[in-house]
């Protein structure tokens, strides 16, 4: 019910206004977002990079609604692409098509991908397409296996609450594509998606033993010490080493995990979101957390209080 509501209210421009003008949410959202410019996030990867651990920069922003702001959003992806490069970041980028204009049209949108992944694939990086959504998925996945026909430097995410994310996988690993795969973090109805976690973690699980043996370089992005520990169990029995495959987990959350898996030699890859944007991933992770909301509460009314 919490987290319905709290999906919901991600789409509210009101509350948008109301949360990202205020100092002290503003400063709370750090917690998840390391900063709005492209420097705070590279702060970040490099901090990353020295506790050894890899990353994605996310430039948030999603739904844009002129061709203008899709061009400026794949111009700060090209920059950033330049940025990791000259800097010697161990990192690579994440995207989501909304944000490059795919409500403005699938063609426009695939050619914005593409300028992107070419200039991943010049300086030998990559560039992993967020899944929103499901009203999403079906266009997101065609434009991403037109990108992965022209390049390698492309890979996508895959959800493990949706009914069709088996078949999904299959498809992509005909074409050898990477992918990412994540519970899934939108309000989807029970008629494409399950509900209960039980059966999320279970399609997680049996999602995860497709992808480890098919010899692509997969993620498994969670923070779940469950689905964790049964991946490592099952490469363990299936002798895949640890360098074949790599886990994920996002900025601010459940660092003590990353360490500990950085430190029994697994690859760790975090996720680096900046930008002006971050409300809807804000809400998201609150959602995903109903501690989040309370920890959330508590420090405004502290930071309320001393004003
Ligand atoms: C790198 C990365 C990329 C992602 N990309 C996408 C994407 O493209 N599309 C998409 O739909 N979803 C994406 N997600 C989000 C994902 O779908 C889940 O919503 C999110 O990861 C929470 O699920 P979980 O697997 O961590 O397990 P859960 O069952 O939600 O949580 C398990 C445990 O993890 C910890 N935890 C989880 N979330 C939080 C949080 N917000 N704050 C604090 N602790 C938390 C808690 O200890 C919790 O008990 C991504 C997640 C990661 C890590």
């Amino acid at each position: 019910m919490l987290r319905a509501l709290l999906l919901a209210l991600a789409k509210s421009s009101r509350l948008r206004r109301w949360i990202t003008s205020n100092g002290t949410t503003r400063r709370m959202a750090h917690r998840f977002v390391p900063g709005e410019e492209l420097a705070a996030a590279i702060e970040a990867a490099r901090a990353c990079n020295r506790a050894g651990m890899t990353v994605s920069l996310d430039h948030l922003g999603e739904n844009v609604v002129t061709r203008e702001d899709a061009e400026r959003a794949r111009a700060s992806y090209t920059d950033a692409l330049d940025r990791i490069a000259a800097d010697g970041v161990e990192g690579n980028l994440s995207l989501k098509l909304t944000h490059l204009g795919l409500d403005l049209g699938g063609e426009f949108c695939a050619e914005q991908l593409r300028i992107v992944t070419l200039r991943a694939q010049e300086s030998g990086n990559f560039v992993r397409v967020d899944m929103e959504g499901s009203a999403y998925t079906d266009r997101t996945l065609r434009i991403v296996k037109q990108a992965r026909a022209e390049t390698a430097a492309v890979g996508t995410v895959i959800q493990s609450y949706l009914y069709r994310s088996e078949d999904d996988i299959r498809e992509l690993l005909g074409i050898d594509c990477r992918i990412r795969l994540v519970k899934g973090a939108y309000k989807e109805p029970s008629r494409i998606a399950f509900r209960r976690k039980k059966d999320v973690d279970a399609n997680f699980i049996k999602l995860m033993k497709i992808l480890l043996p098919s010899g692509i370089y997969h993620a498994l992005a969670t923070h779940d010490p469950n689905m964790i520990e049964a991946a490592i169990r099952f490469a363990a029995e299936q002798n895949i080493t640890k360098d074949k495959f790599e886990f994920q987990m996002l900025y601010g959350i459940r660092t003590d995990l990353q360490s500990r898996l950085v430190r029994q030699g697994y690859r760790v890859r975090v996720y680096i979101p900046f930008g002006k944007d971050w409300f809807p991933y804000f809400m998201r992770r609150l959602a995903e957390r109903p501690a989040n909301l309370l920890f959330f509460a508590k420090n405004f009314l502290r930071g309320s209080a001393r004003k």
